[in-house]
């Protein structure tokens, strides 16, 4: 069989192509600037009251990202070369569905989703002493003030203190879980908004990540009460104690003794509620200690 002898038409696609190989290899990408960083939501399908991480690799140190779920804003920290983390929660009101999450990174705007999935929330019944269940006008006041200045802490939004996950303050079986609904003495209701850690009077109760401490008093409902600000937004909140070993303004380091266990405020019995605030949002602290930060 008689070869083909080159074309001057096959030369010149020939040269074409050489050239264009040549330029592929020796120039750089020309998006290389504008490369999409990399957006991860975890998890991906949640349930009422949960919360959640957004992490975002491949950007610029300057480009601190920006993201809003239910209209409620996101604020990142970094965590490591190129990469910001945000955690973010949703209320455990919230109805359930698909909801967008709006991220602003490396100058890009994405649209990415959540699914909120219905939690099933105990609900349960109690008998308790009317002094226990009745407010007076008086204290009414009291609580309604105590509630106004927990908010105003629950709202400020600090530089990040908190380090890798969160632990659990007391290592023991939970009596009462979050969103629990308690009907007590058939006419008032309430939703628990915390959780309940069994445990005895004087059991050590300890930070659960790096904090600042922004409250520690005694409050009507909580008793002997600790509020930890761990930066972003996130707040911790430990009551019922029977002592305080913190004061208002001290850092305090991941499983430091902040407290005793106790029974202190409205509480039948000792043990220790803890709760998770994120920008003021009241969410699942099981769901917060199992984040991979
Ligand atoms: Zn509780």
């Amino acid at each position: 069989m008689r070869g083909r002898s080159l074309k001057p038409r096959d030369l010149e696609s020939f040269a074409i192509t050489t050239v264009i190989a040549v330029l592929l290899f020796i120039l750089p990408p020309i998006n290389a600037e504008a490369k999409s960083p990399r957006i991860e939501i975890a998890p991906k399908i949640i349930r009422q009251g949960d919360a959640f991480i957004i992490r975002v690799t491949g950007t610029k140190k300057s480009d601190v990202p920006s993201a809003a779920v239910a209209k409620n804003a996101i604020h990142f920290s970094m965590c490591g070369e190129g990469c910001f983390i945000g955690i973010g929660g949703i209320s455990l009101e919230a109805r359930t569905g698909s909801y967008p999450v709006k991220i602003k990174a490396g100058g890009k705007r994405k649209n990415l989703r959540i699914t909120l999935k219905k939690a099933a929330f105990p609900q349960i019944t109690m008998t308790l002493p009317e002094e226990k269940v009745i407010i007076s006008p008086d204290m009414l006041e009291v609580v309604k003030e105590e509630n106004k200045r927990l908010k105003s802490l629950f709202l400020l939004i600090s530089d990040r203190l908190w380090e890798g996950g969160f632990l659990s303050p007391v290592e023991n079986t939970i009596s009462t879980y979050f969103g629990t609904k308690r009907i007590m003495n058939k006419t008032w209701t309430s939703i628990h908004r915390g959780i309940d850690i069994k445990g005895l009077e004087g059991d050590e109760v300890r930070a659960s990540n790096n904090g600042r401490v922004v409250l520690a008093q005694e409050l009507f409902f909580g008793g002997n009460t600790i509020i930890l600000d761990h930066g972003q937004g996130i707040h911790t909140v430990y009551m019922h104690l029977s002592q305080l070993h913190v004061d208002c303004g001290d850092s305090v380091s991941k499983g430091d003794v902040i407290g005793l266990l106790g029974s202190t405020g409205r509480s039948t019995g000792p043990h220790l509620h803890f709760g998770v605030k994120i920008s003021d949002i009241s969410v699942n602290p099981l769901s917060v200690l199992k984040l991979d930060l």
